[in-house]
């Protein structure tokens, strides 16, 4: 497995070289040389925010082809609340099943059922961690951007898996028991993603050595094909087993109802998510028990690989809420906890979750002092603190630290270059 995979790329034949992205990056991961938008894999989250800022189109997620799902006997299609937010209401979710079983999944299993899951482990996990306020670490760009700006709040973090995996493994235990000639390594599980950053926690996982998804389809890749096969399904309402609070956790709010408490923050996109860990970081919110952050504004259906407007697909999964909450009064069969005999230990991190630490300049503390002072040296020679951005780094900082490291030179910098050829010219 490569140390820094990647699911956000750069187009380079798209890309004009505009730094529009440059100083969204959060982690300051993106720098234009020779007219192209590079990232510096060390320090990329894959927040997306980068695929949401380009004029150009220029970046994008590598996710699975289609044709992958044949490579399995058993293939499920595991799908994300947002999925459902794409669709009219037109196209019940009983629907959408259909069309995929069409498509060729033998099963389809909804993350929402996961996330009920999750809902009953993070109560019991708010009962017995100390630290507050706890963390949501669903989001797997959140886990990384603590794990790198915010590395003092790791154990303010939820120590569950993601509802994504828990629905992986409740899906895998669910074909395995209705079909006995088949083999663990038969099931090809695959997500149907709305963000970036769940491509790369299935080939990264934090928190556990693997990942029990096979692959990764994108929801603008595959809604044209669910689409083109709506005619022929039909509606499978028995087939949905999603309760209201599950189908809620793709929208602002959603994690925190489902808990149903009351001393809660939630927060949405990336530059908030920022603001509130410092707030944390500097000590405060102590007296909050749980905080719920989405890196995607308007959460998961503000994700970079949704095709639906964010508030139309947020409105949408509040309708199907309470509906399918109206509907569950009538006790409608639904939810993972009624019929799954797990502990919360067969869902919680197994490995710790790291620091990554990528301010350090060197391989050892000497060398990134050293480092360190020659970045300060060079930055003492820029113009002063402009961040203008023209020399292709987010900040000046920034950029004495690429010369300190050799990857940049000082001439990158117009300002500085235009001042000395002024001055040369006077001599
Ligand atoms: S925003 Fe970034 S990736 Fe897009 S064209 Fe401009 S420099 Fe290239
Ligand atoms: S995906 Fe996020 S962290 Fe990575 S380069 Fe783009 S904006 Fe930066």
């Amino acid at each position: 497995m490569e140390a820094y995979f990647h699911s956000v790329v750069l187009d380079d034949d798209k890309c004009i070289g505009c730094t529009n992205c440059i100083k969204r990056c959060p982690t300051q991961a993106i720098r234009v040389k020779d007219g192209k938008a590079m990232i510096l894999k060390e320090r990329c989250i894959d927040c997306g925010e980068c695929i949401r800022t380009c004029p150009q189109g220029a970046k994008k997620s590598i996710t699975d082809p289609i044709e992958k799902i044949h490579d399995y006997k058993f293939k499920i299609a595991l799908i994300a609340p947002s999925v459902l937010g794409q669709f009219d209401d037109n196209t019940p979710p009983g629907k959408i099943i259909s069309a995929l079983k069409i498509i060729g999944f033998d099963d389809v299993f909804e993350v929402a059922r996961g996330a009920d899951l999750s809902t009953f482990y993070t109560k019991q996990l708010l009962k017995k961690k100390t630290e507050r306020p706890l963390i949501s670490s669903s989001c797997p760009a959140v886990v990384r951007l603590i794990q790198a700006r915010f590395p003092d709040l790791i154990d303010h973090l939820i120590t569950l898996q993601s509802p994504m995996e828990i629905s992986a493994a409740l899906a895998r235990e669910k074909a395995l028991k209705n079909n006995s000639d088949l083999s663990d390594d038969e099931i090809g599980v695959f997500f149907i993603s709305p963000c970036p950053a769940k491509v790369t926690s299935i080939s990264n996982p934090v928190g556990s050595k693997e990942s029990r998804v096979t692959g990764v389809l994108s929801i603008s890749a595959i809604y044209p094909i669910i689409i083109h096969n709506l005619d022929k399904a039909t509606d499978d309402e028995a087939e949905v087993y999603a309760s209201s609070t599950g189908i809620g956790w793709a929208k602002p709010n959603g994690e925190v109802i489902a808990l149903g408490i009351k001393n809660y923050l939630s927060v949405d996109g990336i530059e908030n998510a920022i603001s509130v860990l410092d707030t944390i970081e500097n000590d405060k919110l102590g007296h909050i028990d749980f905080i719920e952050i989405t890196s995607c504004p308007n959460g998961c259906v503000g994700g970079p690989l949704n095709v639906e407007n964010k508030y139309i697909a947020r409105r949408r999964i509040r309708y199907l809420s309470e509906k399918y909450d109206a509907l569950s009064k009538n006790k409608r069969p639904t939810s993972a906890i009624t019929n799954t005999p797990t502990t919360i230990d067969d869902f919680l991190f197994t490995e710790p979750i790291e620091k990554r630490d990528f301010d350090i300049l060197g391989k050892n503390m000497i060398e990134s002092m050293n480092l360190m002072e020659k970045a300060e040296e060079i930055f003492q020679q820029l113009p002063d603190d402009i961040d203008c951005g023209a020399c292709g780094a987010p900040t000046c900082k920034a950029l004495a630290e690429d010369i300190a490291l050799g990857r940049a030179h000082i001439d990158d910098c117009i300002i500085r270059l235009k001042d000395k050829l002024k001055m040369d010219s006077k001599i």
